[in-house]
């Protein structure tokens, strides 16, 4: 459920009008309400809830310190997978115990960065890493408190790109060599064993990977237990796919993935953590566009919007559907047309539905691709010098914008012409 409603035939983002967004922003922009970002994290609390357990809001899927704020301030914590993450984490007053550093290529310089700063815990993902890591700690008269993210070779049954838990992906090391990387992390000077890691993929429609993988969790916190470890903190990742049409998808609910980990790692004495990126930022957003022509080809029609995939890059990288709707809802029973929905990007690639029956439309509407909260803004890039995408948040009546559009100048600026050209 979201808060993208019509009423009076407008779209609106909760009490607010998405052509009164337009008309103040331009167009494309993407919106996000308050509303459904608090309702889903509260979410995941209650279908966790009474194990001791930590909700942190995997930045990387919408990462605007507005929206890190309002999820802050409702106490999660946050995952962040670079410095800049980071920062921004702290940018939006999350304390460092409460962020969790997750990914591959850790630098040294992150490493300080979190250390100083104040960190939860690193999900660390290699023996070079983990023996960087305690340098870096040792260096500067800390200890790193560590999980050690396995790969349990569970297949997460969801796009390649995003599949993390085979063995042949780079993330985490082999389940099978958990004992010896851990009895090095336990003889290393600036590192504290606390726990297990695991991440198997993104938008998993089914529960069955998440169980195969929290039973080898389960499995492995008794081994190492049994081998010396204080393992009290499971990291269970994040994942949980979200419905990207209104009819015929129905992903698991997060009562019943709750209900899931308290069955396979409940009894084991760990506080939970969880990493939800898209659940709680993917259905909680839209990227609002303007039609710029109607282009009729040979046997294809073609709406042409003011957003392209440097704006929405799902569809292109992934082959991803997002809802398209008008702004202004067509009356019932009025007639449909197949259109080519693309951008103005000089690619093919700048496609993002073909043949999509759509309510006819002419130029200067508006249209809302919906579901477009997560990786929609966060993957955005200025392709063709088109102008970062804005976003705006909506709560209640209120809007702002949290991000604005860049000037050309803005733009132009950034580049320098050295002297000697
Ligand atoms: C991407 C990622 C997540 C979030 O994934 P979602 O599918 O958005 O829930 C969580 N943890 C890690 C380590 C990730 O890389």
């Amino acid at each position: 459920m979201d808060h993208f409603l019509y009423r009076n035939g407008i779209l609106h983002a909760e009490d607010v009008a998405v052509p009164d967004i337009a008309a103040a922003v331009g167009t494309p922009f993407y919106v996000y309400s308050a509303a459904t970002l608090t309702r889903h994290y509260h979410l995941f609390t209650e279908a966790l809830s009474p194990l001791p357990h930590m909700v942190c809001f995997a930045i990387k899927s919408l990462s605007n310190v507005a929206v890190l704020k309002l999820l802050g301030d409702l106490g999660a914590g946050m995952d962040v997978v670079s410095g800049g993450e980071y920062r921004r984490a702290r940018a939006a007053g999350v304390p460092g115990e409460r962020i969790v550093f997750s990914g591959v290529g850790k630098t040294r310089e992150e490493m300080r960065l979190a250390l100083t700063g104040g960190i939860r815990q690193f999900n660390v993902e290699s023996e070079p890493e983990l023996r960087a890591l305690s340098e870096v700690a040792v260096s500067l008269g800390f200890v790193a408190p560590i999980t050690v993210r396995v790969n349990p070779d569970v297949d997460a049954r969801t796009h390649e790109k995003i599949a993390t838990g085979k063995k042949e992906n780079k993330f985490g090391i082999p389940i099978a060599r958990a004992s010896e990387v851990y009895a090095e992390a336990a003889s290393l000077p600036g590192i504290e064993v606390i726990g297990i890691d695991v991440h198997i993929g993104s938008q998993l429609t089914e529960l069955e990977p998440f169980e195969q993988a929290y039973l080898k969790v389960a499995d492995l916190t008794r081994r190492l237990r049994s081998e010396g470890h204080d393992i009290r903190r499971l990291d269970l990742g994040g994942g949980l796919g979200i419905p990207y049409t209104r009819s015929n998808e129905a992903p698991p609910l997060p009562t019943d993935y709750g209900a899931l980990i308290k069955r396979t790692v409940g009894d084991l004495g760990c506080e939970v953590e969880i990493e939800p990126g898209r659940l709680i930022s993917g259905n909680a957003g839209l990227l609002v566009a303007g039609v710029i022509y109607v282009k009729n080809g040979e046997g294809r029609d073609f709406l042409i919007l003011d957003a392209a995939m440097n704006d929405l890059v799902r569809p292109s990288m992934y082959g991803a559907h997002h809802d398209i709707v008008p702004v202004v809802e067509a009356p019932a029973a009025s007639p449909t047309h197949a259109y080519d929905v693309v951008g103005p990007v000089c690619e093919t690639g700048d496609t993002f539905a073909k043949g999509r029956d759509l309510p006819l439309v002419a130029e200067g509407d508006l249209v809302a691709f919906r579901s477009a909260g997560a990786y929609g803004a966060v993957m955005a890039s200025e392709y063709n010098t088109r102008p970062l995408v804005p976003e705006v948040l909506v709560k209640g009546d209120h809007f702002a914008v949290i991000r604005e559009r860049p000037s050309f100048d803005e733009i132009l600026n950034r580049d320098t012409i050295p002297a000697w050209l």
